[in-house]
């Protein structure tokens, strides 16, 4: 006898052909229609979907906003610049007349003060210096017409809100654009999107990411953790969890966690590609995209857990171990799920953040063989059964799209546009102890946004090797006949790929490589043009990353000003760099000072902390900048809290703070940055009077 239980009435399982069979089994599938599990793969696919779509949503908004304030913010600086250029016309002409008179009336007068003035105007004859005296003397003079006229015709344009002339670059209040507060309008939607970033911009302690593997990111975890939640609940709270006999049909609380493991196969997927479909809806990059891949397979290979141990404990439960190997043998689809749930779990296993830290290529080259495997053996498993089939093909088309696009738009080698398998040359040099630039030159891949990444494969040095680096320099064409720029990376030797590239460009063979490219990715997902300030922040190689952002904001701020200028809302870009040497800095001396030269003074402020050994330093010469925007100091690891909440009190209305390097910077930081979503929350205004709008965040983790 094979005893089985339902609503208190007990079964034998063995014997069919007994009306009470016929009742129990009438009263099973009454219970749980067959067909009506299929409404739990939905449910599992319309939370993910309405995450996606509140993202979407989201960046919708965010498109709008940011068009409408750097659209805005452009007006109002070529509003300013044209009260500029009247008031500067208007009081010249006064000036002029006034100049004339008073050099011939006082000429005399200030002779006696000629050499003392001689000394600071550089000036050779005695008639030469009493002109630039006066020049100076009416230079200042002019300067405060200038500031009276441009005050109150600022005042009477009506740029409202009070304009902050305080807080003027470079001393001054002529270089900046009085900006007006955020409308009350929009405080509901800006609260609340503080709110979540309050929350979700913490990061966890460095230790938790790197000892248990944790995401970093608490929103990230929050996220996962509704989802698994909700999940839990309709997986749990129906009651019906097993059928009296397994004969009269599968346990239903083993079909609904099947479903679920199976619905969530499409956005495991499309959360690991490269080019997927939720990085198109939402903006959001495949890196950032990552935890939640494998936070939702892990979630999947929880449920397959419980499908899998409810449809052996059914059957050990009737006829005991004889009966379930017995039922195990006949039954195809009990092999087939075996399979697939040791797929699963060593594609869960093996992306444990030690193992990957460790052991790079071999996961990898495990990790996507076996994906496509566990596709196949799903197909195999789920026989089409409840629909289940339809979330494979979903997978396979997320797949092949992302594949497709990827391969024939995104590399040089399997391009569209030109030949296969024709690389682009790659030359190599030493920059430092352990870190070597790379200099590729593509016609293919020449256009890019600063902060972007591309892939790097050399066929002579690493041919599996795929690495991600971040394109240090902007997209420059230096061969217009065949629009070829020049990309320019910056990679730390690390123990595998990285090494061998050092050890090749330490030979100083002149060589240039054949490299497969495949990119660019990643990048800011807001308009970069539509923030006040623009904070920086990055420390050792991760400069790669926000180098070419203070590069390209440097060449658009050096034509903001008139109307045909670059329309921009930025008034500040803060650049902090953290190293440990001072011969790091020569990485980017040249990019630094082109930044620091091109833009008006105080535009841009570039601080470099350097961490290292201070008497083995201060034996190599550091070479001074030329500007007075540069602090370089000594000293331990700065404080981020402390030094971003001192430049938030002169924050404009939307600020975006930057980040890159290693993980505990990006923690230090997205606490602070969290943190900060307080001023926006409580309505704060900054030391001028002008409120807090947002203050976003991006991180580069050069990881995951
Ligand atoms: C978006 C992004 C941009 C990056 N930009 C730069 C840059 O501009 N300059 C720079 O020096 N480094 C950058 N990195 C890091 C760089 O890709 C890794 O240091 C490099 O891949 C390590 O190769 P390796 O074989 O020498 O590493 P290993 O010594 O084998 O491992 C070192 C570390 O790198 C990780 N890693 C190894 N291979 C990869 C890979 N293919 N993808 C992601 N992580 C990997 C490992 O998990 C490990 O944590 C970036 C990483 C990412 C994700």
């Amino acid at each position: 006898m094979r005893v089985g239980y339902q609503d208190g009435v007990v079964y034998d399982c063995l014997v069919t052909d007994t009306p009470e069979y016929a009742a129990g089994q009438a009263i099973a599938s009454k219970q749980v229609p067959w067909m009506s599990n299929i409404k739990y793969g939905n449910y599992t696919v319309y939370f993910v979907v309405v995450v996606i779509f509140i993202a979407m949503v989201h960046r919708l908004y965010s498109i709008f906003s940011d068009a409408s304030y750097r659209s805005q913010r452009a007006r109002d600086r070529a509003a300013t610049f044209s009260v500029e250029l009247k008031s500067t016309s208007r009081s010249s002409d006064k000036i002029s007349q006034h100049r004339e008179t008073t050099r011939q009336v006082t000429r005399g007068v200030v002779a006696g003060d000629i050499s003392r003035d001689a000394s600071t105007t550089g000036a050779s004859t005695p008639a030469e210096t009493t002109d630039a005296v006066f020049d100076n003397q009416l230079v200042a003079e002019q300067s405060r017409d200038d500031t009276v006229d441009l005050k109150r015709d600022r005042l009477t344009d009506g740029l409202t809100g009070g304009p902050d002339f305080k807080r003027g670059l470079n001393g001054s209040d002529l270089d900046f654009v009085p900006n007006s507060n955020p409308s009350g309008l929009t405080a509901p939607v800006r609260k609340m999107v503080a709110l979540v970033r309050y929350i979700g911009y913490r990061r966890f302690p460095t230790v938790w990411t790197e000892t248990v593997g944790v995401p970093s990111s608490v929103g990230a975890v929050l996220l996962l953790g509704a989802g698994f939640l909700y999940l839990l609940l309709w997986c749990f709270i129906p009651r019906s969890y097993y059928k009296a006999c397994i004969a009269m049909g599968s346990p239903p609380l083993g079909i609904r966690s099947g479903l679920m493991a199976n619905a969530l196969t499409p956005f495991i997927y499309a959360f690991a590609g490269k080019i997927n479909i939720v990085t198109f809806i939402t903006g959001t990059s495949y890196e950032k995209l990552n935890v939640f891949h494998r936070g939702v397979a892990w979630i999947s290979f929880f449920f397959a857990l419980v499908h899998t141990v409810v449809f052996l404990v059914q059957p050990a439960w009737e006829g005991g171990a004889k009966y379930l190997k017995e039922y195990f043998m006949a039954t195809p689809q009990y092999t087939s799920g075996v399979v697939a749930t040791v797929f699963l779990f060593v594609l869960s296993i093996f992306s444990l953040q030690f193992i990957r830290q460790r052991y790079y290529e071999a996961f990898l080259h495990v990790h996507w063989p076996v994906a496509i495997g566990y596709l196949g053996i799903l197909f195999w498993h789920d026989t089409g059964a409840l629909a289940s089939w339809s979330f494979l093909w979903a997978t396979i088309g997320v797949l092949l799209s992302g594949y497709l696009y990827r391969y024939f738009y995104k590399t040089n080698y399997l391009q569209l546009r030109r030949n296969w398998f024709s690389l682009d040359e790659a030359v190599l040099r030493v920059l430092d102890d352990g870190v070597v630039q790379v200099n590729v030159f593509s016609s293919i891949i020449n256009k890019w946004k600063p902060g972007q990444h591309v892939y790097l494969r050399f066929p002579e040095i690493q041919p599996l090797g795929n690495h991600p680096f971040s394109v240090a320099s902007l997209p420059e064409i230096i061969d217009k006949t065949d629009g070829t720029a020049k990309l320019r990376f910056i990679a730390k030797a690390h123990g595998g790929f990285t090494k061998m590239l050092y050890e090749q460009a330490a030979k100083k063979t002149e060589k240039e490589y054949q490299v497969m490219l495949d990119g660019p990715y990643g990048g800011v997902e807001r308009d970069l043009y539509a923030f006040d300030d623009v904070c920086l922040v990055a420390c050792g190689s991760g400069v790669t990353a926000t180098i070419a952002f203070l590069s390209d904001l440097s060449n658009k701020l050096a034509t903001v000003g008139p109307p045909t200028g670059f329309p921009m809302a930025t008034q500040k870009v803060r650049f902090l760099w953290i190293v440990r040497n001072c011969r790091n800095i020569e990485w980017f001396r040249n990019e630094i000072t082109n930044a620091l030269e091109s833009v008006p003074s105080g535009l841009i402020e570039v601080y470099i902390h350097i961490t290292g050994n201070q008497n083995m330093d201060s034996k190599q010469e550091i070479r001074p900048f030329d500007s007075p925007h540069i602090v370089i100091e000594h000293g331990p690891r700065p404080k981020m809290n402390q030094i971003l909440r001192k430049w938030s009190e002169s924050f404009g209305r939307r600020t975006l703070v930057v980040t890159s390097g290693v993980r505990g910077l990006n923690c230090d930081v997205g606490n602070t940055v969290a943190d900060l979503q307080k001023l926006v929350l409580l309505g704060k205004t900054n030391t001028h009077g002008i409120q807090y709008e947002e203050i976003s965040l991006h991180t580069e983790m050069f990881g995951w």
